[in-house]
């Protein structure tokens, strides 16, 4: 079984800076990572392998430098890694960046399941995995924290709720989106880390991938950056203290006046 993971190489902090001319992140002197989620996406695709058989291929979407972290998924012990990379791709919103990997994955063919995060610690949209199934036509589960069956035909996973769980089934090819519920990942292996370093990593531009111009970078991005901001610091506020009961009464009572005021 041919199971593709999709990774985001993410700063490693949670104090993300925009640049307030570009409206796209700074990434300079700031150390980069895997992004959580999909490392747990990456630890599923080799469980997946282990039990049914199989090759993990990751890839990611981005600069040069985004090789290191296809390098540390096959220390991992990702069979391959494909870096997609071309100055024609800046600038991608959420729909650029799904076309993009779909256009990716669809050169691959003989792909069955794909894997992605949940989101990502950046960007926070959620939307990649799901763009990615529906540039492909495919079915997605996402929020994933469960995979109770798999095989060449079909899957059964548990979809993780506010309340619960919803057990889905779906056929193959599909998509995955997984929560960090799902698995325990493992740490790369010596010989996995000799590996990476000796890897070599595919890389693909948007001619290798035919992809139509008019769909991918800030050109083939229809959302447009408006204003970015930190919203300022809440200020006032009441703290109640004391007993469940007892900081009820205090609210009670503040909203009492509230609406006394408001209709004196
Ligand atoms: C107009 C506009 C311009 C932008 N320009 C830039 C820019 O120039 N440079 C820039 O870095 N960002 C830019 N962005 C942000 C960019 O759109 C997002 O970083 C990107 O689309 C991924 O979205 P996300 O981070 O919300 O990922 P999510 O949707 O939260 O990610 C979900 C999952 O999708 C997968 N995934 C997401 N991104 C990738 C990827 N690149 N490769 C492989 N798998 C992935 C991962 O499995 C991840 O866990 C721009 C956004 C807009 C709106």
């Amino acid at each position: 079984m041919h199971i593709v993971v999709c990774i985001k190489q993410v700063p490693d902090t949670a104090d993300v800076k925009i640049d307030p001319k570009t409206h796209t992140l700074i990434r300079e002197g700031v150390a980069s990572i895997i992004n959580p989620f999909d490392v747990y996406a990456i630890e599923e695709g080799l469980r997946i392998k282990e039990r049914a058989g199989g090759k993990v291929t990751v890839i990611t979407m981005g600069p040069p430098q985004a090789d290191a972290a296809l390098r540390e998924a096959i220390s991992m012990g990702a069979d391959n890694a494909i870096l997609v990379s071309d100055r024609a791709f800046a600038g991608s919103d959420t729909w650029a960046t799904s076309y993009t990997l779909a256009m990716a994955v669809r050169k691959l063919g003989d792909y069955r399941v794909i894997l992605c995060g949940k989101q990502a610690s950046d960007g926070d949209t959620a939307q990649v995995g799901p763009g990615i199934a529906a540039h492909l036509d495919l079915p997605q589960i996402t929020y994933v924290r469960k995979i109770e069956e798999i095989d060449e035909k079909h899957v059964v996973a548990e979809r993780l709720m506010e309340t619960g769980f919803e057990a889905l089934e779906s056929p193959l090819p599909c998509l995955l989106t997984v929560v960090k519920e799902i698995n325990e990942p493992r740490l790369p292996s010596l010989r996995g880390k000799m590996a990476a370093r000796k890897a070599q990593i595919i890389s693909w531009k948007a001619a290798d991938l035919g992809c139509d111009p008019r769909s991918i970078g800030l050109d083939g991005s229809p959302t447009k950056v408006v204003r970015i901001f930190t919203p300022p610091a809440r200020t006032g506020g009441v703290i109640f203290k004391g007993e469940p009961e007892e900081m009820a009464a205090q609210l009670v009572g503040k909203l009492k006046d509230a609406v006394l005021g408001a209709a004196s």
